[in-house]
């Protein structure tokens, strides 16, 4: 059982490189959280502070409220498992999950009942005699995962522990993991560049970009109240459609002209008042969900040309642009998610409808015009 804090942590490996930036993080006992954003912005490096791979170069980190910067790995109980899964090949499976128990010199019989609990915990009881050559990928990480687990380490860190697998297996394994979290409920850091398992897998994600945390919050609210455009871009997939904008008052209504059009926003939005006082707004966002082919009550329309159709099965994704041919003002691309099929020729024209509600609103310098997303930092309780 553990609590984590990060108190203004910096990492910087030379003078060019800050590869973390004033982190200041708090991670409840038993609590899920995911580390998310793209290759390079600091995730890796957040779990080797925690696990004292790295010293940091500023900052504190607690686990149980106990300054750990100056504990050496082992002394700090953390278990981690590693991408390339780093199981040792001319050991057998139940030799590779018995290893840190004889390290810490645990007697041999202890050692066995501990090995064949862990073994049936993930299911690894039938393979027990095999060498890592003859498992399959699943298997391996399986195998790497009761190893970071047989010593009950107070907190389990997991870096990239599904980007070997193919995507079918990824999305199996992901339901695994998720599930012994559950029942175990040990306090877990987990590192993806995938936002998918980011979304499915974290209690609370946070995304990071460039060595600095961007939000930190339930995937809900990532979701709906991003924080800035990084965040609302990264998560959501595809991502967020962002286009410069301009909101402005005419007849004592709110309009926003985008990509050559104007949309009415009614009072009753989310955020209009904001809007109103506002003089810093400059993008819109849309998600590619919220748009729509047919009117929907309370929908505004735009005029937009197809420019591609990819049809997945259950649902479409419609690129298009606003505007027409001849009057494109702005060569932005939309993406629409449609359900089902659509039935669409590429440059046709057609009118695409969207709740104003729907929208998101960010200020020029990319941060959100509306949402006060501060209250998303507290841990879960
Ligand atoms: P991520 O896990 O998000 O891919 P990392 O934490 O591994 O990112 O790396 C963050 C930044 O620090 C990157 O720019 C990376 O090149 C740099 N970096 C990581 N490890 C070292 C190291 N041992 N020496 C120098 N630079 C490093």
């Amino acid at each position: 059982m553990a609590t984590i804090a990060f108190n203004q942590v910096s990492k910087r490996y030379d003078e060019n490189t800050t590869a973390l930036n004033a982190l200041s993080l708090q991670i409840d006992d038993g609590e899920f959280i995911v580390l998310v954003g793209p290759s390079g912005c600091g995730k890796s490096t957040v779990l080797r502070l925690l696990a004292g791979l790295e010293q940091p170069s500023e900052g504190e980190i607690a686990i149980d409220d106990k300054v750990v910067n100056d504990l050496m790995p082992q002394q700090r109980n953390i278990a981690m498992v590693f991408q390339n899964y780093a199981l040792y090949p001319h050991m057998s499976v139940r030799d590779n999950l018995a290893f840190p128990l004889r390290m810490h010199h645990m007697g041999k019989q202890a050692i066995n009942t501990r090995v064949n609990e862990i073994a049936q915990l993930l299911n690894l009881a039938e393979l027990l005699q095999r060498r890592p050559k003859q498992l399959s990928g699943g298997q391996k990480q399986r195998v790497a995962m009761g190893r970071a687990l047989v010593r009950d380490p107070s907190v389990f860190l997991l870096d990239e522990p599904l980007s070997n697998l193919d995507a079918r297996l990824r999305s199996q394994i992901r339901a695994d993991i998720a599930q012994l979290q559950l029942r175990l409920r040990k306090t877990t850091i987990y590192v993806t560049h995938d936002q998918i398992e980011a979304m499915t897998l974290g209690h609370r994600v946070a995304v990071m970009n460039r060595g600095e945390l961007q939000q930190i919050g339930t995937p809900e609210q990532l979701y709906n109240r991003p924080q800035n455009i990084f965040v609302a871009s990264f998560i959501g997939n595809p991502g967020m459609n962002i286009a410069t904008t301009e909101v402005f008052a005419q007849n004592n209504d709110l309009h926003a002209a985008v990509c050559g059009q104007t949309l009415h926003l009614p009072s009753a939005v989310q955020g209009y008042n904001e809007l109103s006082r506002s003089e810093n707004v400059g993008y819109i966002g849309v998600r590619p969900e919220a748009f729509r082919l047919s009117q929907v009550d309370g929908c505004v329309a735009l005029k937009a040309y197809i420019s591609a159709v990819e049809y997945l099965g259950a649902e479409s994704l419609v690129y298009f642009h606003l505007s027409s041919h001849d009057h494109a003002h702005d060569n932005t691309t939309w993406i629409a998610r449609i359900n089902g099929h659509v039935d669409a020729t590429i440059d046709q024209s057609i009118e695409i409808f969207l709740d104003p509600g729907a929208i998101h609103w960010f200020n020029s310098d990319g941060s959100n015009a509306i949402f006060d997303t501060c209250q998303s930092v507290q841990p879960r309780r």
